[in-house]
């Protein structure tokens, strides 16, 4: 990770806090502040400054009025050769005390090179001069010895036009120039270690919450397998235990039918109750069976040409016999032309029969069931989920099949939640009826499937409609 503190780029280092890590001269200043800091000392004294960090490497440089007094003493082999010797004791002699030290040039010229510290860390250190003491009044005779071609007047002249400087004002100007630049390191160290402390801190959380996320995450997946296991396991058993009810059923058909003999009524009776609980056993099986295979996304429609008004009219057929014991008014409504639907047949059919088969039971004797087949060209309602298409007509026909009821009708805030697998309005141990509550999730599954939507509008004591739209487009057209 890497963050920028001004100009001064600072690179987190894996495996350690900054409190830890000994800081670099240069991630503790902005580089351009602190190079006008030094230059207006530079030019007010009239010295030159230059900076050096640990390594050796020039951060600042500024050169006052030696340039042409020291270009002469570069001019000759020999001074040429003591000015580079000078220049690189200057830069790497051991600094022992925090006290800047002096070094005297060959050429009657001085240093002084304080060192830079922070906490007791040697940082680097800054290099004033070459200055002209006071006290220089000419070019050291010695230089003749070391370079009999420099001419002495020459020297002499380069030599008074620098600015002198007495000792004194000298050590004043860099004890009050090391005092500002430990102030600026200082501060500088203290915004590191701050910006540093929350980077580390942000770092930490965001490890922390990803390993928290890697954890979630094989949790889910966890789950996710487990949750396919488990539809495994309920369509394996369900679909062990059909083939034994089935024939329970059977036998219990064919004993009723007299087929092992006449059975006197009391028999008649018990048998008839196997046989109606072995068919509601088998009915909250093959539901059990059908959500399996549409959690698991196992199951896939078989689309057929279909006359829709006669598989409507089959479902009534099946809830006939419920509808006529309760003495329920059955109302049906089918279009004309029997138009063929490209649909899967068999479950429109029990779609279509779970809504009549609720209708009948929620709906009080002698009250009316109405089914109505139509085709519907416009906006569904709200509670469909489906929009009005203004761009494309074509999505805004239906096939649409709905079922009223006068019966017990459902709550407001439970329209939604009846099509949740397992839910039922009234739960409680004493309910007065039937049911699994997985009837309407397996309806809606079906029809999603075909495109289509299914919702609900109810009245409390008033009734309920149950409505599906497939979309027309799978119409067969002739
Ligand atoms: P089940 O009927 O087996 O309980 P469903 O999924 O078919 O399961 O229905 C879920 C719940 O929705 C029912 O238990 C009932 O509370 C409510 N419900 C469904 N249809 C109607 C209806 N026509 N009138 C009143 N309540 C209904």
């Amino acid at each position: 990770m890497t963050t920028s503190t001004g100009d001064n780029m600072f690179t987190l280092q894996p495996g350690g806090s900054v409190l830890s890590r000994k800081p670099k001269l240069a991630d503790l200043i902005d580089q351009a502040s602190f190079r006008d800091l030094l230059k207006s000392f530079s030019e007010l004294y009239g010295i030159g400054v230059k900076v050096f960090d640990q390594g050796g490497q020039k951060l600042v440089d500024f050169r006052a009025q030696t340039t042409e007094y020291c270009g002469l003493m570069f001019a000759h082999y020999e001074t040429k050769v003591r000015c580079t010797k000078l220049v690189g004791e200057v830069k790497s002699c051991e600094l022992d005390s925090p006290s800047p030290e002096a070094k005297q040039c060959f050429s009657g010229l001085r240093y002084r090179v304080g060192p830079i510290y922070l906490e007791g860390d040697f940082l680097g250190r800054i290099v004033y001069g070459p200055f002209r003491p006071e006290t220089l009044l000419r070019a050291p005779g010695e230089l003749q010895g070391l370079a009999p071609d420099m001419k002495q007047q020459q020297a002499n002249d380069l030599l008074v036009q620098i600015r002198p400087i007495a000792e004194r004002a000298i050590d004043a100007v860099v004890l009050h120039c090391q005092k500002v630049v430990d102030t600026v390191i200082f501060s500088g160290y203290k915004a590191l270690v701050a910006s540093q402390m929350h980077i580390e801190s942000i770092t930490a959380a965001y490890s922390d919450l990803e390993e928290r996320n890697r954890t979630l995450s094989q949790a889910n997946d966890k789950l996710r397998e487990m949750d396919r296991l488990k539809s495994n396991f309920i369509a394996t058993v369900s679909h062990e235990l059909r083939t034994p009810l089935t024939s329970v059923i059977g036998y219990s058909e064919m004993l009723l039918e007299g087929l092992a003999g006449p059975l006197q009524n009391e028999q008649k009776d018990y048998v008839a109750t196997i046989m109606e609980k072995g068919e509601s056993l088998l009915q909250l099986i093959t539901s059990i069976l059908d959500l399996s295979k549409i959690e698991s996304g196992t199951f896939k429609l078989a689309r057929n040409p279909v006359d829709i008004s006669l598989v409507a009219k089959a479902s009534l057929t099946d809830v006939l016999p419920q509808a006529r014991k309760k003495n329920l008014n059955l109302v049906s409504h089918f279009p004309e032309g029997g138009q063929l639907f490209l649909l899967d047949e068999e479950k429109l059919h029990r779609s279509i029969t779970n809504l009549l088969g609720n209708a009948v039971k929620f709906t009080p004797e002698g009250g009316t069931v109405e089914l109505k087949v139509q085709h519907f060209d416009g906006s569904l309602p709200k509670e469909s989920g489906k929009g009005f298409d203004p761009f494309v007509p074509e999505n805004n026909k239906w096939l649409l099949i709905s079922v009223r009821d006068t019966g017990i009708g459902i709550p407001d805030d439970k329209l939604q939640k009846v099509f949740e697998p397992f839910f039922q309005v009234d739960s409680s141990s004493t309910r007065e009826y039937g049911g699994t509550g997985l009837g309407l999730a397996i309806v809606r599954n079906f029809v999603e499937a075909h495109g289509g939507a299914v919702w609900a509008t109810s009245e409390l004591q008033k009734g309920s409609v149950f409505s599906i739209a497939v979309p027309f487009s799978c119409a067969i057209t002739k």
